[in-house]
């Protein structure tokens, strides 16, 4: 059963094609990583996914659950069991990280026709703020307001525990961390391995998460295309050997 199929996707910024023709399909279960070079689209690609205002789709679509997604809104997708962990999360001064949460729960509930759970909903969040070695205070500053980039990082994972999605987008959740960080994001997603059915598309340019967060495909976005794909072995080349080869052979592949 597949949870996410891109279709010959085209997208971009104002005019400006990014993404020339995405297809991508993962099944339920499936872990899948996106590595390119910087500019590649690999932003442009999570972003569309999840239906960020300020892109533009001129062709293809993207089928979530069974769902054409492409006219859904990102809190109609994100209703749906969708997660993105933004690569530059914003800062949203005045919003503190609990009554964002509280907000985001309270709206889900009331959408199924449920009560809100006061009491279910501190103990999650006190566990979630635990379990990612967050302090406690955290919960009560603006949401990525003067946070670290560790600090930034642990946030999204905090939201995504909360929100208990099936399928999550992370965007480089390991840029700027050390390797205690990497490890305690690592974990968040790993947990919600547990559930059956859990899928994950990770970006990266680095194969040190992926020693956490095992893929079992791995593809490679070059110029707005995926060039080539395979399994966890991909990585391991990409680290040694950079990602020339990749583009030679999208360019060989183009001209035949
Ligand atoms: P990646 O995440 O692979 O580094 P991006 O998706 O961020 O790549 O960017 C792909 C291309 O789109 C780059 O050339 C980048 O400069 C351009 N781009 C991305 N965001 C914007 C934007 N907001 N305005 C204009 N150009 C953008
Ligand atoms: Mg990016």
């Amino acid at each position: 059963m597949n949870i996410l199929e891109i279709k010959n996707l085209h997208a971009g910024i104002e005019g400006q094609k990014i993404l020339k023709g995405v297809n991508l399909t993962i099944k339920k279960g499936e872990f899948h990583a996106l590595m390119g070079p910087n500019g590649s689209g690999k932003s442009t690609l999570s972003n569309v996914i999840m239906g960020s205002p300020g892109y533009e789709v001129y062709e293809g679509e993207i089928i979530f659950k069974d769902k054409n997604i492409m006219e859904m809104r990102p809190d109609e997708r994100s209703r749906l069991g969708m997660f993105l962990s933004f690569q530059h999360p914003v800062p949203i001064p005045g919003v503190s990280v609990s009554k964002f949460l509280k907000r985001a729960i309270e709206v889900r509930a009331a959408e199924k026709g449920e009560k809100f759970q006061a009491a279910k909903f501190i103990k999650n969040i006190k566990g979630h703020v635990s379990f990612l070695e967050i302090d406690n205070s955290f919960v009560n500053r603006s949401l990525n307001d003067g946070f670290s980039g560790g600090e930034k990082k642990r946030m999204e994972m905090l939201q995504m525990l909360m929100l208990d999605p099936e399928l999550v987008v992370l965007d480089e959740l390991d840029s700027g961390l050390d390797i205690d960080a990497i490890k305690i994001v690592s974990k968040a997603v790993n947990k919600l391995k547990e559930k059956d059915d859990f899928s994950v598309f990770i970006i990266t340019h680095y194969q040190r998460i992926l020693n956490y967060i095992e893929p079992d495909f791995v593809h490679v976005l070059v110029n707005g295309k995926i060039a080539t794909s395979g399994g966890k072995e991909l990585v391991g080349k990409l680290e040694e050997q950079g990602y020339d080869w990749v583009r030679e052979k999208s360019t060989a592949s183009v001209n035949v």
